[in-house]
């Protein structure tokens, strides 16, 4: 799903490094250059365990907080996968079976992805901290904003579908004369 999907090509370059466990996380980086002292055993996020591709991205605390959000929102429930790159595989019908719904998925699911990345790099090289809230909005705008590019949300606001994707997926395609009737909120 990952070279389909309608995000910034950055982002899919993350996202495949991850299923081949070649981003640069700290225990990966030591590995490569042994010669410099990281601290493989520290996770910026949770300042608890090792960072490792699979710890970054789905075990730590911040990690499954975004990834069971999503999964509640979806009213999936979620058994957390041993490698993230199972979230990458597997197709979800998250929101729904609709073509916007598969679109809208992989776009989060990139979105979350990309959102931890950043955090992380904002904590370890800005000294920035965002809360839960922030990023999961972060996690919301993008996902939603690359969703847009695709003709099946064409017409639709940006902030509606930020706020309504399950309404949204569980729609047919509208179209260009129903927008400002009955999609936007009362
Ligand atoms: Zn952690």
């Amino acid at each position: 799903m990952i070279w389909k999907a309608i995000v910034p090509l950055k982002v899919k370059i993350l996202a495949w490094s991850t299923a081949y466990k070649r981003t640069n996380t700290n225990d990966w980086v030591q590995r490569k250059r042994p010669s410099v002292c990281l601290s493989p055993q520290w996770c910026v996020l949770c300042k608890k365990e090792g960072e490792s591709v699979d710890h970054l991205f789905l075990h730590c605390d911040i990690s499954i907080a975004l990834w069971q959000r999503l999964f509640n929102l979806a009213n999936l429930s979620w058994v957390r996968p041993q490698h993230s790159y199972s979230l990458l595989e597997v197709e979800f019908r998250g929101f729904s079976r609709s073509k916007r719904a598969k679109v809208l998925w992989n776009s989060v699911v990139l979105a979350i992805f990309w959102a931890i990345w950043i955090e992380r790099n904002s904590r370890i090289f800005r000294d920035l901290v965002e809360e839960m809230d922030g990023v999961w909005d972060r996690v919301c705008f993008l996902a939603s904003l690359w969703a847009l590019v695709d003709k099946s949300f064409e017409g639709i606001p940006l902030f509606f579908i930020i706020r309504n994707w399950r309404e949204i997926c569980a729609s047919k395609p509208m179209k260009r004369r129903d927008v400002g009737s009955h999609f936007y909120p009362p």
